[in-house]
């Protein structure tokens, strides 16, 4: 197989010239870092006056974690390191997870952007060649914009679709020969469900891959969405804390995201005693975003679990790969006093054939217990009256479900369709359980 770089030089950087850019970028933020109310207080207090305090990426370790909520204290300016009129553009969070947080970029920051999203794109084997739908949503979410940039510096053709309205989708493909697009994965299957629905001959499309992400996904999910519309997926990671898209992303080994080291210093820590994890091992990604100077963030606490692959890759890259992300420590629920993922249910539920493009966990309280329920699709052809072979696939779900996590589900199947979809970043989990019990 042959590889193309998008900026070989810096791709394949090696490990050694990369740490010393990696220093240099350092001191540079951190010299930034310390022109912000924020961290103005925080790294004096911490013993780092000036850039030159920083004297090797170990010194990194004397600076302490940004968190969520340091970024929320610090809201509207209180990160900003450059002049108010040098600010070009804004972007805030999704907010997933409770109120936004806003990010501002130079001029300078979002070319850099534009190239680090460049290098993902071009690195999947796309080229200018290349029609490039975003089948995401635009506005202060970074999907929209941060593919869109890096997509025209690659020159592909660009479709600013959003997403949503998926007949509208399928015409734009037909009409223009859409050969790439992106999308959540959630959004990919819905596609697909909905292809079938509206009689869209898979021959009239010229589709050839996709960028998924903004959400964990699982392996099966993956192989799902590229076996049903014969494309090639490729992860894409991203947060806008760190700009957005364009931090991780998979070249076309298909194996782990590379995490770009020349833009972002990345730890692995253990979310509980806050060490930093050595070697392959699993935890938290923490990260110091070295291509951005408007708003600087050092050490940033993801929540997002993961690891680095200790292996070379094939395609030559010297930038470190990180396992797929299987969720954030906070999506964790405790059903029964068990620690569950809703990744380790959906990895389930999609390695199963009959079950459907869609599903819904929720979680109820009754009496003194939890209760898991795990509502699921099942795919037109196996829908039907006899409830038999229905019976059998609960009964198979079920099973399933409790060996990966011990927990004993109530299962639910549904017709194709008939779960609610989300246009943006799916909502798998229904908690419904009192707050304060
Ligand atoms: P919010 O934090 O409000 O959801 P963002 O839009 O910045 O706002 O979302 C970033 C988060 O989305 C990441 O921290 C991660 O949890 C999730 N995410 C993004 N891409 C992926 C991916 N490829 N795999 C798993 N999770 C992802
Ligand atoms: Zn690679």
């Amino acid at each position: 197989m042959t590889y193309q770089y998008w900026n070989e030089q810096l791709e394949t950087i090696s490990r050694k010239e990369l740490e010393a850019w990696q220093l240099a970028k350092l001191k540079e933020t951190v010299g930034r870092s310390l022109r912000t109310p924020f961290y103005q207080k925080r790294l004096t207090e911490s013993g780092i006056k000036s850039p030159d305090d920083i004297k090797s990426l170990e010194d990194l370790k004397r600076i302490p974690f940004t968190t969520k909520n340091d970024l929320r204290d610090g809201f509207p300016y209180g990160f900003l390191s450059i002049p108010r009129d040098e600010v070009v553009r804004l972007h805030a969070s999704s907010g997933t997870t409770g109120t936004p947080t806003t990010i501002y970029f130079s001029r300078d920051d979002l070319k850099q952007w534009a190239s680090f999203m460049a290098r993902c794109i071009y690195g999947t084997g796309c080229t200018r060649a290349d029609v490039f739908q975003n089948m995401i949503s635009y506005g202060l979410f970074t999907g929209g914009l941060g593919f869109h940039a890096g997509a025209e510096e690659v020159g592909m053709l660009v479709i600013p679709s959003g997403s949503g309205n998926t007949a509208r989708q399928f015409r734009l493909m037909q009409d223009f020969g859409t050969t790439a697009v992106h999308a959540t994965p959630s959004f990919l299957l819905h596609v697909e469900s909905k292809m079938k629905e509206e009689g869209v001959k898979r021959e009239s499309l010229l589709l050839k891959r996709a960028f998924a992400g903004a959400e964990p996904y699982s392996e099966d999910t993956r192989k799902r969405i590229e076996g049903l519309l014969n494309i090639e997926v490729f992860n894409s990671y991203g947060l806008s804390e760190m700009n957005g898209p364009g931090v991780a992303f998979e070249c076309q080994c298909k194996n782990g995201l590379h995490i770009w080291e020349d833009g972002y210093i990345a730890e692995i820590i253990d979310p509980e005693t806050l060490e930093n994890v050595t070697g392959d091992g699993r935890g938290e990604l923490v990260i110091t975003i070295l291509c951005r100077e408007a708003t600087p963030i050092l050490r940033y606490r993801t929540r997002d679990l993961t690891g680095f692959i200790p292996d070379n890759c094939p395609c030559g890259r010297t930038h470190r790969r990180l396992y797929r992300i299987t969720g954030r420590s906070d999506d964790m629920l405790i059903i029964n006093g068990v620690n569950v993922f809703p990744s380790q249910i959906e990895e389930v539920i999609m390695a199963i054939n009959e079950v459907g493009n869609n599903y819904v966990i929720e979680i109820e309280k009754e009496g003194v217990l939890d209760r898991l329920t795990v509502k699921t699709e099942i795919k037109p052809e196996n829908f039907m009256d006899d409830t038999r072979p229905l019976n059998a696939l609960k009964e198979k779900i079920r099973r399933q479900i409790q060996a990966s996590i011990t927990i004993n589900p109530r299962v639910e199947l549904n017709e194709a369709g008939s779960l609610p979809v989300s246009e943006g970043k799916a909502v798998r989990v229904k908690d419904l359980r009192p707050k304060d019990l």
